[in-house]
């Protein structure tokens, strides 16, 4: 078993990644910014190590104080957590390199998923239903593309193959607009990512977000921990999000969740992973996968009963999955709110201090959350400041749930998108379950 982790992150995240560590007897270091030491994680792991100023590109995501760090406290593996390093295969490698475990997917699997054409290619090689389109990076000759998108029928989304956060991407309505937008967005993604390659697919009007999570060990054995809903999104962010999906069925479930085993077994996948698909008309399209422990992972836990962060950590170990997907049930419903730091109308931060808190409870009520009375909400960071999670026995249950522990929840000092989060669980559509992934910003009259 592993003796000592380094967690590579901070936040939430970090202290869910510590209490998994602790259940199983495995020594902690906290890494933090100048700014970060109050976090609560600092404070309840074994050892800390302060890793540089504020900025996160000195803090973490600076690798050689991180490998350092690791090195002055004799940690044996690096949990990168989500976020920062957590996808950047270059960390991965020189965790390896260094002599240390990286709590993850070995470096190539990250770099073949991190790219979406050659994440796309490996995928359809698997077997898994991508979005129709180019096949590859869009064409040099402009009459091909012209060709290729009337194939593919109009409109199309021409996407940045080094793409990610939801930038890089661009719609296009007719043959007018096609090479032009071409060039624009290869030239907007030579800027943000250093690479212009851009390749084309149907865009899709009204698609579901659902996404599949996988657990792979390095002996060969994956499976599915079946799916979460994440719909509900603002700028292509995450606001909530549910497990199962609404309406799916049984038969849809397991055909799509043994696609996405399959897909793992087939590129020797290893460790925790999320499948993201878009779904509209009954159709599964894969968009992408994310090779590190999501946000969202509490409401899988909450309907399987598997605590996905010790997974990844016997995973890590070398162990075998002990779990059999014949083992894996849904057990009720579970829904997740991100409580953000931020003004519930027009989303901008807000960091400060945090005067009073009170936390909601009671039966299927969890709380994944770092803050605590007097603690001062850096503005450095993400404004996530914690998740609500509620599980009951149907999807009704736990909107009646989310709803009352959102009533209980108090954060004072600081703004927070709880007001928003209430007036979700009221709003009929989202009650009758099943919209897409516009509808949020619709709701709050927003066209993105
Ligand atoms: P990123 O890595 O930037 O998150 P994704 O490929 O996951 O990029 O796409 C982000 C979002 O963009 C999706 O959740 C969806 O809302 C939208 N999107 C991407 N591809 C398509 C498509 N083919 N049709 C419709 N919407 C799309």
């Amino acid at each position: 078993m592993l003796k000592k982790v380094l967690i590579a992150n901070r936040g939430e995240i970090a202290l869910r990644i510590l209490r998994a560590c602790r259940e199983l007897g495995i020594k902690t270091v906290a890494v933090h910014s100048t700014a970060d030491r109050d976090l609560k994680h600092v404070r309840l792991a074994d050892e800390s190590v302060c890793i540089g100023p504020a900025r996160s590109t000195e803090s973490y995501l600076n690798i050689p104080a991180l490998i350092s760090a690791a090195e002055v406290t004799n940690a044996d593996a690096i949990h990168p957590g989500y976020g920062f390093l957590s996808e950047n295969a270059d960390f991965a490698e020189r965790v390896e390199s260094s002599g240390f475990i990286f709590i993850g997917p070995r470096a190539e699997t990250i770099r073949l998923m991190g790219d979406k054409i050659s994440a796309k290619e490996a995928m359809h090689k698997a077997g898994v239903p991508c979005v129709p389109g180019s096949g590859g990076a869009t064409p040099d000759d402009e009459q091909e593309c012209l060709a290729l998108a009337e194939e593919i029928g109009y409109p199309v989304i021409i996407k940045a193959t080094g793409g990610g956060g939801g930038r890089g991407m661009r719609v296009v309505k007719s043959a007018a607009e096609l090479i032009s937008s071409i060039d624009m967005t290869r030239s907007e993604a030579k800027a943000a990512f250093g690479n212009d390659v851009v390749y084309m697919e149907k865009y899709l009007g009204t698609p579901r977000h659902i996404e599949f999570q996988v657990l792979a060990d390095e002996h060969g054995n994956a499976i599915h921990l079946c799916e979460r809903d994440c719909s509900m999104q603002r700028r292509h962010q995450k606001v909530v999000e549910e497990a199962p999906a609404p309406g799916l069925t049984d038969e849809e479930r397991a055909r799509i969740g043994e696609v996405a085993a399959g897909a793992c077994r087939e590129i020797g996948y290893r460790g925790a992973g999320t499948f993201e698909f878009l779904y509209e008309n009954g159709g599964f399209y894969f968009i992408e996968m994310n090779t590190r422990l999501q946000v969202e992972h509490p409401v899988t836990e909450l309907i399987t009963g598997v605590d996905l962060v010790k997974q990844q950590l016997l995973i890590a170990a070398g162990e075998k999955l002990t779990i059999k997907q014949e083992d894996v049930r849904i057990q009720g419903h579970a829904i997740e709110c991100r409580i953000n730091a931020e003004d519930p109308n027009t989303f901008a931060p807000s960091p400060g201090k945090i005067t009073r808190y009170h936390v909601p409870g009671g039966l299927g009520v969890r709380v994944d959350s770092h803050i605590y009375a007097d603690y001062t909400v850096p503005p450095y960071y993400d404004s996530m400041i914690g998740k609500l999670i509620v599980h009951g026995e149907d999807r009704e249950t736990a909107i009646n749930r989310m709803n009352g522990a959102l009533t209980e929840m108090v954060i004072e000092g600081i703004k927070t998108n709880i007001p928003l989060q209430r007036r979700i669980m009221m709003d009929a559509v989202f009650r009758k379950g099943g919209m897409d992934i516009h509808y949020l910003e619709k709701k709050l009259g927003i066209l993105s």
